[in-house]
C-alpha cells in the first residue's frame, strides 16, 4: 500500500492525538523532545516553507516576470486577426 505525504502527516497527527489524550495542547506542549514523531506532531511537514506575504509577493511577481521573459505575450500586431482566418 502506497501513502501519500499528506496521509502519513495525519495518521501521525492522529497518533499523537492518542498520546496526548485526545488533547491539542497536550501535543503542543509535548515534552519528549527525543521521539520521532516530535517534529511532525503538528500533522504538517516541517520542512515546506512559510512565507510573509511581502515575500510571497516579491516571489510571486519575479515568477511572473520570467515567465512573460520566457514566453512573452504577442502584441496587437504580432496576434493572427481571427476575422481574417475565420471569414470565407
Ligand atoms: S511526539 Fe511522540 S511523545 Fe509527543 S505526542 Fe507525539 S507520539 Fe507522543
Amino acid at each position: 500500500m502506497t501513502m501519500t505525504k499528506a496521509e502519513l502527516l495525519k495518521l501521525v497527527r492522529a497518533k499523537c492525538l492518542d498520546c496526548g489524550a485526545d488533547s491539542p495542547k497536550e501535543v503542543d506542549l509535548c515534552p519528549v523532545t527525543g521521539c520521532s514523531l516530535y517534529t511532525v506532531r503538528f500533522g504538517k511537514d516541517p520542512t515546506k516553507r512559510v512565507l510573509s506575504p511581502e515575500k510571497a509577493a516579491a516571489l510571486g511577481e519575479r515568477l511572473r516576470k520570467a515567465r512573460t521573459k520566457k514566453n512573452p505575450t504577442p502584441t496587437a500586431e504580432e496576434k493572427p486577426n481571427r476575422l481574417t482566418l475565420t471569414s470565407r
